[in-house]
């Protein structure tokens, strides 16, 4: 019975995995930011993949690797702090030990703050002895004069413990004999066992044995006491998920339930003063072996940290600092991607000749010949010629600055103006998020635990312009306010205009946030603990890697993707003339009357609905459709573009407007899909589709009164 619930436990997890059943399960699991990635890269190599969790919208990944003739199946567990789970990854985490039954389960620390980690590790034992604790960063923790007993920490605990540097590769074999050692069983652990008040133990011994009974001895009994005796809810009803037993079914362990809660309330103790006795126990019991087993021996380790945050976090120069740092990262992706954009422009051009020699040589008739070059070819290359310079260089930049650890002390700058919008300072990681990808921005806001405040990260993401908006903004800034028009060319003028435009994003964000918390979803900020990792040295390779291949191509390739398709029907929209004017001039003429308040013309805002499936194609179809052909333009440079854009009535006026609209507008096709997953519901989706988009109206329109009022356009 034991075994058959076991097995029918690991199914529910692994459903995923058929082939499964010949390998070791080990979890890998720890504190955020511990390492755990480079562990599971390093052990699995190229042998892995990506799912989702069985009924949960968490990522997670799964690998395997080879040690002595056998196979283990790695499974990375969300990076959590404690098993008592305040989010979806936590939860996933907490639940994956218990009910998946893994053969070992593997708890990454961190060397530099073992205290910290010792709390997650103790919470775990009470879950299950197959475990082996991994002390990862040795080389940082000696680095900064931390020296750590291992072996003292290995006897305090009573499983094996194994040192490591995961970057260096190092302790990696150490660790997989350990891991052999717990899964074949030929190591036998005896881990500490915490003891709470008397109180507490008295009801913990009546509940054991009663659930020992009935779950076979297959999970902690006395883990699962303490969340009866805590009525963790959550927990409980998971419990019945994945092992089909309702506890609080079971005649006897309710009758040892009654009588606990008894003696609790006889000792005036209730749910809430026992999680804290248990959490500080914990915690206590943590300080205690930390004591033993770290020695400090250089206590100012961490002062060029603290001198670097005294700065780069004051309330003086951190602001400063952050948009400084911004309009670095722009003047370098401005003044970088126009020569690259050139070339890259010019090889599409000769590339073209040759396909349309090809096509002529084929016999192709002259629709097929121009819908193929014009329409679908042009668009492509007019996507990755304006897409793909500022992209690979401003996501190595960022990626950068995440590598550095710079990140989490934006969040901290920005938190005070979270907490008086009412939502939560984490908003800004996942603002952060939103530049690469306002889709990745929305299920980024997992990492925030209260719904109300997930919520209005999600709704407002979208103020953050995206890779897709990113091109166009500096595009139309360098044209319209380099001084390109008068010859004098100057790079200074758009970076302020680009870091401007961000501003007046992050300026929304905090706007609708607040309009949002005293409206539809009102309540208070709610407290949390922001980690600052300490600085880290960059890692080139991964920043190449991370920035070009997992952000770069791979949004360069959805863009491509969409926008093939859509120049496709947009060629046709513009080609098709019933009654001899084409079917883009009347949808056209239809919006102009309204585009003309907002500042734009009709061409511009049925860019903006086309471009639905991905923004990165508004500015491609606005030019193809000022092309009398109606073809796309082939792309050569800034210049000819500001050209085309000014003799079809553009100016000063309607650059800013559509800047503004792009910034504040509906968001694409991607991300409202991704918004519905995470909220699951259509009337958040609505909203979030109505909301920027009515604040965008606004704006253009407020933007257009004023330069007519004063004659500026
Ligand atoms: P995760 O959040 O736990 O998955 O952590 P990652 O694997 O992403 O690592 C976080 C950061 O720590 C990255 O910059 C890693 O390169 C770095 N890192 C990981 N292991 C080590 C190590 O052993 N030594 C040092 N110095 N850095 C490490």
């Amino acid at each position: 019975m034991g075994l058959s619930l076991t097995r029918r436990i690991n199914n529910n997890f692994m459903s995923a995995d058929s082939d499964v059943t010949n390998k070791f399960v080990v979890a890998l699991a720890g504190n955020p930011n511990v390492g755990k990635s480079t562990i599971f890269n390093a052990l699995t190599g190229l042998k892995q993949h990506t799912g989702n969790w069985p009924g949960k919208t968490v990522a997670t990944a799964r690998g395997v690797y080879f040690y002595e003739n056998r196979a283990f199946n790695l499974v990375d567990v969300p990076g959590t702090y404690s098993m008592m789970p305040n989010s979806a990854e936590e939860e996933v985490a907490r639940n994956f030990i218990c009910f998946g039954s893994p053969d070992a389960t593997i708890i990454v620390s961190d060397a530099t703050c073992l205290e910290r980690n010792l709390n997650l590790v103790l919470q775990v034992l009470e879950i299950t002895p197959d475990v082996v604790v991994c002390v990862n960063l040795m080389d940082e923790a000696c680095r900064k004069g931390i020296e750590i007993d291992l072996k003292e920490l290995e006897k305090c605990l009573g499983v094996p413990v194994i040192g490591s540097s995961a970057r260096e590769g190092k302790g990696l074999d150490e660790l997989k004999t350990a891991v052999y050692g717990i899964a074949s069983g030929s190591i036998k652990t005896r881990p500490i066992n915490i003891k709470y008040n008397e109180i507490a133990e008295d009801c913990i011994n009546l509940l054991k044995p009663p659930i020992e009974r009935v779950l076979n001895g297959s999970l902690s009994s006395r883990w699962i006491s303490l969340k009866l005796l805590e009525e963790d809810e959550n927990f409980l009803e998971d419990l019945k998920t994945y092992t089909g037993k309702d506890l609080k079914d079971e005649p006897e362990i309710c009758a040892a339930l009654e009588k606990a809660k008894n003696i609790l309330e006889e000792n005036l103790m209730d749910e809430d003063n026992l999680r804290d006795m248990i959490v500080s126990n914990i915690v206590s019991v943590a300080a205690e072996i930390a004591n033993k087993t770290v020695t400090v021996k250089n206590s100012k380790y961490n002062e060029p940290d603290r001198k670097t945050d005294r700065i780069v976090c004051s309330r003086v120069f951190g602001i400063p600092i952050m948009l400084g740092l911004l309009a670095l990262v722009f003047w370098i992706t401005i003044v970088g991607a126009n020569y690259p954009s050139e070339i890259i422009a010019s090889l599409f051009s000769l590339l073209e000749v040759k396909i349309s020699a090809f096509l002529i040589f084929l016999s192709a008739p002259p629709w097929l010949h121009d819908m193929i070059v014009f329409g679908l070819y042009r668009t492509i290359a007019w996507v990755v010629s304006v897409m793909l310079p500022p992209m690979a260089i401003f996501f190595p930049l960022f990626t950068l600055l995440e590598d550095l650890g710079y990140l989490p002390r934006v969040a901290f700058n920005l938190d005070n103006f979270f907490k008086k919008a009412c939502s939560h300072g984490k908003q800004a990681l996942t603002m952060c998020m939103g530049f690469g990808c306002n889709a990745a921005g929305v299920t980024g806001c997992r990492i925030i635990d209260s719904p109300r405040e997930r919520l209005i990260a999600i709704i407002t993401n979208n103020f953050v312009p995206c890779n897709g908006r990113f091109p166009t903004l500096i595009a139309i800034s360098v044209i319209f306010f380099g001084g390109m028009a008068t010859g004098d060319k100057s790079s200074v003028m758009p970076v302020i205009v680009v870091t401007g435009f961000i501003l007046s994003g992050v300026f929304m964000t905090l706007f609708t946030s607040k309009l949002l918390s005293k409206t539809l979803l009102k309540g208070m900020p709610s407290s949390f603990t922001l980690e600052l990792p300490p600085y880290r040295k960059p890692q080139p390779g991964k920043i190449l890697v991370r920035s070009l291949f997992d952000r770069t191509l791979f949004v360069l390739g959805r863009a491509v993707t969409v926008a093939a398709p859509a120049g496709l029907i947009i060629w046709i929209m513009a080609n098709v003339e019933p009654g001899g004017i084409s079917i883009l001039k009347r949808c056209a003429d239809l919006l102009e009357p309204f585009a003309y308040h907002l500042g734009m013309d009709g061409y511009i805002l049925l860019a903006f609905f086309l471009g639905l499936p991905a923004n990165e194609i508004v500015l491609p179809i606005v030019l193809m459709s000022y092309m009398s052909a109606g073809s796309m333009m082939e792309y050569e440079s800034l210049t000819q573009l500001g050209a085309l854009l000014t003799s079809n009535g553009w100016n000063s006026l309607t650059a800013i407007c559509v800047m503004l609209f792009s910034l504040m507008h509906f968001p694409c096709g991607t991300t409202l899909w991704s918004i519905k997953k995470e909220t699951g519901s259509l009337r958040w989706t609505a909203l979030s589709f109505v909301l920027p988009t009515a604040m965008g109206i606004m704006a253009c329109f407020t933007v257009t009164c004023i330069f007519r009022l004063f004659g500026w356009a």
